[in-house]
Parts: structure tokens; sequence; C-alpha cells
């Protein structure tokens, strides 16, 4: 097919939205900065998740009743979760074309689906400018960062959670998502009171909601694309996030550190086979700073993070975590709603100010800095809650009917996993 450039085309594309976060000073590296031996990696399940297992019962009874009220249990992360359920069915197909519809919104014709256009869209050939359209078209979503990878074939599950059925999914490319929980609020809760779930939540729905439009749009520009966000998911995304130059692996576990938001998001993806240029992993020390540090592991009230050095797990390097026990204390939480401690204390969280770019860029440059920095973490009380922040209601759903939440007379945190 012929594709005709717009004459300004690629002038419109330049924009690098460094207003928002300065991802073009990040050093690109060839390689993620932990090991990962793509040529041996699997595939896995997604069955064997956390919370599905909790789910299935194989955390014990008390967690299996508590997986169904964990996250609507507080009124906000329940109308969070809701929408975020509405857009589990938005992943691969339009919900209608206005072109078949009879009115000029198309909201009264729901037409059959008809996922990819039939002719493709008249676009360039440069994937470089693609690129640049398709992020500028996501921050024009309101998405916090974005980065572009080719998708690594283990990444794409071998079966779904919510069918079993085994997951075919050929795409070239993958896009990533970022939104932000919020620093005003991350500030603000201890890491596992009642605002915790709707931090996630706010994430997951807002960063699916973009997935789901970009996905479309690229359909209608005539190329394959699915969204996968936290309600429907077929490829795992923290290697997507790494070689998309999102962030580096850290010690909290299978998690992506971004550095500019810290662990503070949430993220969905775009699979795709639109040519569009890929960028590179980063590097901005992590690793030596995760070895320096340990807040996390230190804080974590399930013990669920290793102080110990990384280990190689299915073929690439990670720091050991205890999914089971972060499971319990995100389900079983009693004293509040889920469980993002690991977020709350780690010294990467930070709003971005000009004093504390500066500060990050001393974090990022200067390794022998490092250690001082960790210290002044604590000295400014940063992983402290500033109560003066505080805005959300704490309110628990019990038998149908909110009330101000009691801690239980045990005083128990959360809920063990039995076996
Ligand atoms: Fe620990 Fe909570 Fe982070 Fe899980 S979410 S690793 S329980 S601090
Ligand atoms: Fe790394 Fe420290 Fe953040 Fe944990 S708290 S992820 S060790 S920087």
């Amino acid at each position: 097919m012929t594709r005709i450039i717009n004459s300004d085309y690629r002038d419109r594309c330049r924009s690098d939205r460094s207003d928002l976060y300065p991802v073009h000073v990040l050093k690109r590296v060839d390689r993620p900065t932990t090991i990962l031996n793509e040529d041996e990696i699997q595939r896995v399940d997604e069955r064997r998740g956390g919370f599905h297992r909790a789910g299935l019962g194989e955390f014990g009874e008390r967690l299996q009743k508590e997986y169904k009220r964990f996250v609507p249990k507080h009124p906000l992360s329940g109308a969070l979760v809701t929408m975020a359920g509405a857009l589990g069915n938005m992943v691969d197909a339009p919900a209608f074309s206005s072109d078949e519809s009879d009115t000029p919104w198309g909201v009264s014709s729901w037409t059959p689906m008809k996922s990819i256009a039939e002719h493709q869209a008249p676009l360039t050939d440069d994937s470089e400018a693609m690129a640049r359209h398709i992020k500028e078209t996501a921050y024009f979503l309101r998405a916090d960062m974005v980065g572009i990878c080719e998708l690594p074939p283990y990444t794409v599950y071998t079966h779904g959670k919510h069918d079993g059925k085994p997951v075919e999914l050929n795409h070239k490319y993958a896009i990533g998502i970022l939104i932000d929980q919020d620093w005003r609020t991350a500030s603000a809760f201890n890491g596992h009171d009642w605002i915790s779930n709707s931090m996630s939540f706010l994430s997951y729905s807002s960063s699916g909601f973009i997935a789901c439009i970009l996905a479309d749009y690229i359909r209608r520009l005539g190329y394959p694309a699915r969204a996968h966000h936290a309600m429907n998911y077929q490829v795992v995304v923290p290697p997507i996030l790494l070689l998309a130059g999102l962030g580096e692996m850290c010690r909290i576990g299978d998690v992506v550190l971004n550095p500019f938001l810290g662990p503070r998001f949430k993220a969905a993806v775009v699979t795709t086979d639109l040519p569009l240029a890929a960028d590179k992993p980063i590097d901005f020390g992590l690793q030596d700073f995760c070895d320096k540090c340990g807040k996390c592991a230190e804080h974590c009230p399930s013990q669920a993070i290793s102080h110990k050095d990384k280990i190689m797990y299915n073929y690439y390097q990670k720091w050991d975590n205890n999914v089971e026990k972060c499971t319990a204390m995100r389900v079983g939480n009693q004293q509040g709603s889920g469980c993002g401690t690991c977020i709350k204390v780690c010294p990467w969280n930070k709003p971005y100010t000009p004093f504390l770019r500066t500060v990050n860029w001393t974090m990022r440059n200067i390794p022998s800095l490092r250690r001082v920095g960790i210290w002044a973490d604590d000295v400014f009380g940063y992983g402290k809650p500033n109560d003066n922040l505080k805005w959300w209601l704490d309110l628990e759903r019990v038998n149908g009917d909110l009330q101000v939440p009691r801690r239980s007379k045990s005083n128990q945190l959360f809920i063990e996993p039995e076996h």
C-alpha cells in the first residue's frame, strides 16, 4: 500500500514532552541493568498469580472469602474497580463505529464489532515519527509516561485466568503506559490504610482507559492492536516496562521502578503491529541504590521483601519476594484496604519539584552520595504519613452497610495465609 506523508507530519510529531518528565536526559543502554536470558525465559500461566490463587482458596478459606471484598469494601476503591471492570471487555474491539451509526455520535446504534479498519490510513513510513505520534496521543489522553519496545514472546501468558484458555498473541510491538498514583495522597497515607486500594485502582482504571482508547485508535488506522490492563491482561507487564525504558527492576520484587515516579504508578500496555521505533532500556543507578537502601524490606508489614542479594528466577534476575505473604497483606488487610507500604517508604517516591529535581539528578549520577540521600530521606520524614494532607474518609462496607472501621480485637494487621 502507498502511504502518503502529510506535508507537516514530521513537525507535528516532533514534541518530546520534556516539560512533563525529562525522559530524554536518562542514560540509555542496550541491555537492561538486570540479567534477562531472553532465549530461555519460560512463558507463565496467569492463573499462578497471587490474587487468582487467593480467590481459588490456595491461601486458606479466610483469604478466599476476603478476596471477594478486599477492593469494594471501601466505597471509593469499589467505584474505581467497577469502572476498571467495565473496561475489561473493551480491549480488542471498538464498541461501535460512528460511520455505521444512525446518529452523529453513534450512541444509539451499537453496530456489530469491526475490529480493524478495512483499509490502512495514509501514514508515514517513518517508524520514529509514528512512535512520537503514538506517545503524543497517549499524553493527550493524560498518560504520565510512555515507552515502546518490541514485544518479547515470553511475556505473553500461556493461559488466561478468566477462561483458562491458551493465549495467542503475536503482535510485534508493545506500548507501556504509566499513571501516577498521586503524590499528595501518597504523602498523606501510611502505606496500608483505607485509601491504598483506591490509589492502585485510580491508576489501573486510568491507564486501562487510555490503553483501550489508544488500541481502538490504532485499529481505526488499520492495524491490529489490543489493550492490556488490570482487568484483562494477556502479557506480563514488568519486562515490557524494563525494555521500553520506563524503569529498572527494584528490590520490591517483580516490580519496575521509574526514576521520576518511583514505584508509585500502575501500568497498562497496548500491543500492536503498527510499525513503531522502540526505545532503549535505562540505567539510573537503581541496582546500586537498592543494594544500599532496603527500606521497603525493612517496612513491609508482611516481610514479603528480601533483604538479601538478587537471585535468578526463570532465567531473569530479580530480588526475591514472597508472593503469598504480599497477597495475604493486600487481600487480608484488617486495618485498611490493600497495601502500598513499599511505595510509601521508597526514597524514589517523591514529587518532582525544582529542589527534588536536583536531588533526583544527584541520586542518578553520583553513587557516592546515595547513602547520604537515603539517610536524609529519613531525616526529612518522607516515609511518614502527613496527617495534614489526609482528605479521604475511613469507611468500610460490612454486611452491605458502610461503617467507621473498627480495629479487630486481636489488633491483627492482616490475615495470615493457611495451608
Ligand atoms: Fe509488602 Fe505491602 Fe509491598 Fe506487598 S504491597 S511487598 S505487603 S509493602
Ligand atoms: Fe529500592 Fe529502597 Fe525503593 Fe526498596 S525502598 S525499591 S530498596 S530504593
